[in-house]
């Protein structure tokens, strides 16, 4: 493997909490021509190096616009990458007198936060939604630019979970070295363990406890009130990680019942941490701690004009088409994110989000409100 391509990976995985831009702009990659295609990605350097790499052997130009070093998807929904990002790289780097089109492909994630209509509008440019990874760039446009449900769905894979562990665990482990080796060097070495084993254990078995995770039971009640919801699954994995720290220590006789206490007290606190939800960024992100975990995505059937569009940007395959009665239909609501790409992309404002409340979210509000790092639509975008 490439050293070059290797070490960004690696410290892309060990600091994916930090922006890491890079230089936006335009890259040919072979020799394109005029009817060569267009892409464009964020300026955070691990994805751009995956896209130069996913595109290697293939004739055609890659723009970088600015997204503040942030991925695709967390730039997408929280306003960093937006409609004016877009239309900047593309009047800006001469690409309108480089090809002979007007085409340009976008990754599917970047659809809940650019919108198709507004570009079309500004530049003349048509969005085509390429697929979530770029690893299925060629098979996309071996496809006639088509893609299959797997090449649009969003996979929260083992590989994925444990990135996601990395994440968390390395600039945690880093800084509560640093200060345990300066005020309590005999919890040092627990300190930096559990920052790593903690982080694992929660994301690694999601999938085991995500049932317990609570949607809507408590909906009604005050942000306050919710945060036991939240506290369930943090204390369930808290209880699992005691028994086995109890099961150890008795064991062991080298391993005292004070040391465990502590360990166990440090363990809580770790867990805690690594259980507030920053934007989706801890797999605890089901607890009701966040109100918008309430809203469901909802068609308004009566506006539906069955074109398909919510199918091309979902990226958990949610909808279904009624192709004789030219509707939608949300079979799969139970797999939504709430990533709002949906709601942004379709042309007759027939989706938006309500709760059990009967509250509503609009497609004006979605579009145009992005969300802050606590999950809450708070950033004006235009
Ligand atoms: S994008 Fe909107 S109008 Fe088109 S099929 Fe989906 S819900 Fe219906
Ligand atoms: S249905 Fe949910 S996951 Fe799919 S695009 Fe809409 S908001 Fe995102």
């Amino acid at each position: 493997m490439d050293l070059r391509y290797f070490l960004i990976n690696l410290a892309g995985t060990l600091l994916r909490a930090f922006p890491f831009p890079t230089k936006t702009g335009l890259i040919k990659i072979g020799n394109p021509g005029p009817e060569s295609p267009v892409f464009l990605t964020c300026n955070y350097s691990l994805t751009v190096e995956r896209v130069k790499k996913s595109l290697k052997g293939i004739d055609c130009y890659l723009l970088v616009a600015n997204s503040n070093g942030i991925n695709v998807w967390c730039a997408s929904t929280g306003g960093h990458l937006t409609n004016h990002d877009v239309i900047l790289v593309l009047k800006t780097t001469g690409i309108e007198n480089l090809v002979s089109h007007r085409r340009i492909i976008l990754p599917q994630l970047a659809a809940s936060g650019i919108e198709a209509r507004v570009i079309r509008e500004k530049t003349g440019w048509n969005i085509i939604w390429g697929p979530v990874y770029a690893r299925d760039i060629k098979k996309f446009l071996k496809n006639g630019m088509k893609k299959s449900s797997e090449m649009r769905q969003v996979r929260f894979t083992p590989t994925q979970r444990i990135e996601m562990a990395v994440m968390w665990a390395f600039p945690f482990s880093v800084l509560s070295g640093v200060i345990f080796a300066l005020v309590w060097k005999a919890m040092l070495l627990p300190v930096v363990l559990l920052t790593w084993i903690l982080p694992f254990l929660i994301f690694i078995s999601f999938p085991l406890y995500m049932p317990i995770l609570s949607k809507t039971k408590t909906a009604s009640f005050s942000k306050y009130t919710r945060i036991f919801d939240f506290a369930l699954p943090t204390f369930f994995i808290w209880t699992f990680f005691v028994f086995s720290l109890a099961i150890f220590t008795f064991v062991n006789p080298n391993f005292s019942w004070a040391t465990a206490l502590r360990w166990g007290v440090l363990s809580l606190i770790i867990i805690l941490i690594i259980s507030i939800d920053l934007m989706g960024s801890t797999p605890v992100y089901k607890s009701s701690l966040h109100s918008d975990r309430f809203f469901e995505i909802t068609l308004d059937g009566e506006k539906c004009k069955g074109e398909g569009i919510c199918i091309e940007v979902c990226p958990r395959n949610c909808f279904e088409l009624n192709i004789e009665k030219k509707k939608a239909f949300i079979p799969g609501v139970e797999r939504c994110v709430r990533c709002g790409a949906c709601i942004v992309q379709c042309p007759f404002d027939a989706l938006y989000f309500k709760n059990p409340m009967g509250e509503t979210i609009p497609a004006q509000i979605i579009r145009t409100y992005k969300l802050n790092l606590m999950g809450d639509r708070s950033i004006k975008t235009n």
